[in-house]
């Protein structure tokens, strides 16, 4: 069964970001060894809310692979000895450079991956600058850090992003990576290779030596051709569970480091003595943010049966006034679905739910005529072995399941094959630390959902993968301690 509100008719003038000032090059080639370089073949990148293409981008094949390995290689002795006081100063010059740049890499990232300009410009990139700022902090500071050991860097490590947080989760590879004296070579995802070559400039402009850091674009068949490239001491992944398990099972046997940051489905947890108000914002931040292309995101929302119909009602008011549309307006709260294929995905999921028996209720509004859209999507009557209770939507859709007890809520949480964050509201501090230690998941909040800090460790258990990123734990997987 399908129910539609007609959001509220607040019209607000539109308020969008103004774009005269960006200036995209028609082509970009491969950043290696400190310069630019053509590659054999080049793919368009679009932007996802008006299907019009941005730029042409190259995509590295098996040479250029090479070449980009053979450059980081080539660049480690140097970078490796230099004082760690002046490895710290390149990267806090990077941190720099982002926020000067801050504007211009908010747009962009907007414009290539479709999320809503307040998130590019408040989140993504100031937190991509802390990244930077925190890890140049540590550079001459790792003995301390890690027990007082010898520290060495792990080599070349290869890093593959995704495509919902393409600058800042190429800031939380690369920072801790440079700040250990690592150089790296990065594979931005398909779909959002463009703030990633704009860091390629910005590592031009802090002069970072060549071949410290290479960024070179492509698919998946670039990202399997460096897991498998026997010259990598170290791979770095953050994408779907999938892949990650391709890339343990082709780097299994070699003595190599691994992290993989993988898919989640996340439990929000909303008690009977919780500030229903205050819950239901974070219900919306927890998805809603970034079109819920977030792996942590709060897809399954469980809530106490004594305060389920009063959560459900203020949830389905509150989404009535959320905005859905052009990612460069201000005033919009849920921007473009990433790319068509995802959309499709989504589709699908939301189907089955329908099929399963679920009953959804999505906002109607009016979206836009081209481009990629999903409209915010809530389902009730949810049994746990549904598809959409079960599997990660990376979509604007929330499955409510509900339970009577604390025991049975984390009895609940726990029941996925995924572990990567979880969301506790109530009013008892109590209640909240027994449920968290109850939890498998790497990060739980506490009233609050989605907060992040560059000195705060993220990652996951079971399917949601292992090692963590941020914090002193981040440094971790980038150093061999002796
Ligand atoms: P994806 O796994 O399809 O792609 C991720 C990256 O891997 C892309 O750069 C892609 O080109 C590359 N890739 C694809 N096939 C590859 C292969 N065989 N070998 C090596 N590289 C390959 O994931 P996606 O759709 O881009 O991203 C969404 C997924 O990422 C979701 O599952 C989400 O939960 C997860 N994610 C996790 C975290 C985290 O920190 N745990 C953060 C963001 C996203």
């Amino acid at each position: 069964m399908t129910a539609t509100r007609t959001a509220l008719a607040w019209e607000y003038s539109p308020a969008p970001e103004a774009t005269d000032h960006i200036r995209l090059k028609d082509r970009y080639g491969l950043f290696v060894g400190g310069g630019w370089r053509d590659a054999e073949a080049y793919e368009p990148t679009i932007n996802p809310a008006t299907e019009e293409p941005l730029a042409e981008i190259a995509h590295a094949g098996t040479a250029e692979v090479d070449a980009a390995v053979a450059a980081a290689r080539e660049a480690l002795p140097r970078w490796q000895r230099l004082p760690a006081l002046e490895r710290g100063k390149y990267v806090f010059r990077i941190a720099r450079l982002i926020q000067e740049r801050a504007r211009e890499l908010a747009i962009v990232e907007s414009l290539d991956g479709g999320k809503p300009i307040r998130e590019s410009r408040d989140v993504d990139v100031p937190l991509a600058a802390a990244h930077f700022f925190y890890y140049a902090g540590w550079a001459d500071k790792l003995r301390y850090g890690l027990a007082g050991r010898e520290v060495g860097p792990m080599g070349v490590v290869g890093q593959i992003v995704p495509w919902n947080f393409p600058l800042l989760m190429a800031a939380w590879k690369l920072a801790p990576a440079l700040a250990c004296g690592n150089t790296a070579v990065l594979k931005p995802a398909e779909t959002t290779p463009l703030t990633a070559l704009l860091l390629a400039e910005i590592c031009q402009e802090a002069e970072l030596p060549d071949g410290v850091v290479n960024i070179i674009p492509g698919d998946g068949s670039t990202g399997a051709a460096l897991v498998r490239h026997p010259d990598i001491d170290k791979i770095a992944f953050t994408g779907s569970t999938g892949v990650g398990k391709d890339i343990q099972a082709a780097t299994a046997g070699r003595d190599i480091g691994l992290t993989l940051e993988l898919g989640g489905k996340s439990a929000n947890i909303v008690f009977d003595d919780a500030a229903v108000d205050q819950a239901v914002e974070g219900i919306v931040n927890g998805i809603f943010f970034n079109q819920g292309h977030v792996c942590c995101a709060g897809s399954r929302l469980l809530l106490q049966e004594s305060v389920a119909e009063e959560v459900v009602e203020k949830l389905w008011r509150r989404m009535g006034l959320l905005r859905v549309g052009d990612p460069l307006d201000k005033n919009t709260d849920v921007g473009a679905i990433n790319s068509a294929e995802q959309l499709q995905r989504i589709e699908a999921l939301v189907d089955a739910g329908e099929r399963e028996g679920a009953t959804r209720r999505t906002v109607a509004c009016t979206l836009p005529e081209r481009g990629y859209w999903f409209p915010p999507t809530l389902f009730t009557d949810v049994a746990p072995a549904h598809r959409i209770a079960v599997e990660e939507i990376f979509g604007p859709v929330v499955s409510v399941l509900t339970f009577r007890t604390q025991a049975e809520a984390i009895e609940k949480a726990n029941a996925s094959a995924y572990g990567l964050a979880a969301g506790v509201w109530t009013d008892k501090g109590s209640r909240a630390l027994a449920v968290a230690r109850g939890l498998k998941a790497g990060v739980v909040w506490q009233n609050t959902y989605n907060q992040f800090d560059p000195a705060s460790p993220f990652g996951g258990y079971k399917e949601s993968g292992f090692g963590r990123e941020g914090g002193a734990a981040g440094l971790r997987p980038y150093v061999r301690l002796t």
